[in-house]
């Protein structure tokens, strides 16, 4: 992709009323346009960003057995009448309208009621189980704080997978192997060191819920930490006896503030009851079908990756969810430089190494400012002097470490 065809700018300033160094740093970039407060547009390299996490994710889920589905964002008054979700004192974060007819209709801030109800006409017998559903759909939800940038959005994807088991055991057999599959995920992504599974509160089903929390000074929850068994503790279940229970020492805790970019459930039949959502056992006995639910945000990943990995300078991004691997600058305008530029950036994207060209007549500092603030893992130079010596400036985003390759060296660092 060559800049100078890119629909987006980098600018020198990021709205005044954005104090997130997530957004800033993103919209500054390019990536991401504000409209409102919590409220986003993906830009085009957002989107290819956006789109990587979404792509690690979906990997991962269909790896152990989710099959992709698409909820509505329109939600039925009835059906969450029947959990008692639909009440605003009950559910503080409902947007909701109304049909031309008068009856009123929900946007969708979470979708178990919905994914229950649909699946309760397709699960009728224990040879059916079990089975695990997910999406990727955007929940809407009237957020009182929206001050995280991308991280705490009013309107914004969640992955939200669903397992249906027939009992407790099936069940926790899969809590497990989705545990697995998310810490998977945040390693490809590139935050596994940071983040750490997390005994937190599980509503009034079970005993914990378990988030996936990150190291971050921006993030909103406060964790305790055991390095040895590297697991944390929420400090909403930071207890005597639930510390006892884990066999954990207070002592060997420590503090950190974190991001909660995943966080899984188990429901028991807490969701299929209320939704009469049974299948046949083999005795022919009807049974309650047992329930677990698994988010994450991949924005809130996102966000969290820029807060982590940025510098004074700008984006740093790990190379597996970065928009373009290279960032080929062209210095000068000279024509023999330009066809040299141009041969490299499609020699790259040929070899399935996509390249963003800056090939703008602009400043070298320009463009090394841009480099730096637009975060793409390796940035290329392509100059007169370079052409003489017939090798490629590389720089390293992460490490600033710079090296002269051949092109053949080039090709070999890249792959
Ligand atoms: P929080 O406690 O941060 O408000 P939650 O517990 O309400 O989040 P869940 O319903 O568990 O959120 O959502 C699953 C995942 O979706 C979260 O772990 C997080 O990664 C993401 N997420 C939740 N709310 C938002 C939001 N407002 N903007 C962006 N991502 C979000
Ligand atoms: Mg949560």
């Amino acid at each position: 992709m060559r800049i100078s065809q890119l629909i987006t700018k980098t600018r020198k300033e990021a709205p005044a009323d954005e104090t997130a160094k997530n957004a800033i740093s993103l919209i500054k970039a390019g990536y991401v346009h504000k409209d409102a407060a919590g409220v986003y547009v993906w830009l085009p390299l957002g989107r290819k960003v956006l789109n990587n996490i979404i792509s690690i994710i979906r990997e991962e889920m269909d790896s152990i057995g989710g099959q992709e589905v698409v909820m509505t964002t329109l939600q039925r008054k009835e059906l969450w009448e029947k959990t008692d979700r639909w009440d605003d004192e009950k559910v503080d974060v409902w947007f909701k309208s109304t049909y031309k007819n008068g009856s009123e209709v929900g946007l969708a801030w979470s979708h178990e009621e919905q994914m229950v109800d649909t699946f309760r006409q397709h699960i009728d017998s224990y040879k059916d189980l079990p089975k695990s559903t997910y999406q990727f759909q955007n929940k809407m939800r009237n957020e009182t704080r929206a001050k995280s940038g991308i991280m705490r959005t009013r309107e914004f994807i969640m992955k939200d997978m669903y397992s249906f088991s027939r009992s407790e055991e099936e069940h926790k057999v899969f809590y497990d192997t989705v545990t697995e599959a998310y810490m998977r995920i945040f390693k490809r992504i590139g935050i596994g060191d940071s983040t750490y599974f997390t005994f937190a509160s599980g509503g009034a089903f079970a005993e914990f819920s378990h988030e996936f929390q990150t190291i971050c000074d921006a993030g909103e929850d406060i964790v305790y930490i055991d390095d040895e068994k590297h697991i944390a503790i929420n400090e909403e279940v930071m207890r005597d006896d639930v510390l006892k229970n884990l066999g954990v020492d207070r002592s060997k805790l420590r503090q950190v503030k974190a991001a909660e970019v995943g966080n899984i459930f188990s429901f028991g039949t807490s969701k299929s009851e209320p939704l009469d959502f049974t299948f046949t056992d083999d005795k022919g006995k009807s049974q309650y079908v047992v329930m677990g639910s698994y988010g994450i945000g991949p924005a809130r990943v996102m966000g969290v990756v820029v807060e982590l990995m940025g510098d004074d300078d700008g984006i740093v991004w790990p190379k597996e969810i970065a928009p373009y691997r290279v960032h080929l600058v062209s210095l000068g305008a000279d024509e023999l430089v330009l066809q040299e530029a141009s041969n490299l950036h499609d020699s790259l994207e040929a070899g399935g190494i996509p390249a963003l060209w800056d090939d703008r007549d602009t400043s070298a500092g320009e463009k090394f400012a841009d480099a730096d603030l637009m975060g793409m893992p390796t940035r290329v130079i392509v100059s007169k002097k370079t052409l003489e010596s017939k090798m490629f400036e590389v720089k390293d985003r992460t490490t600033g470490d710079v090296t002269n390759l051949s092109h053949e060296e080039l090709m070999k660092y890249l792959a």
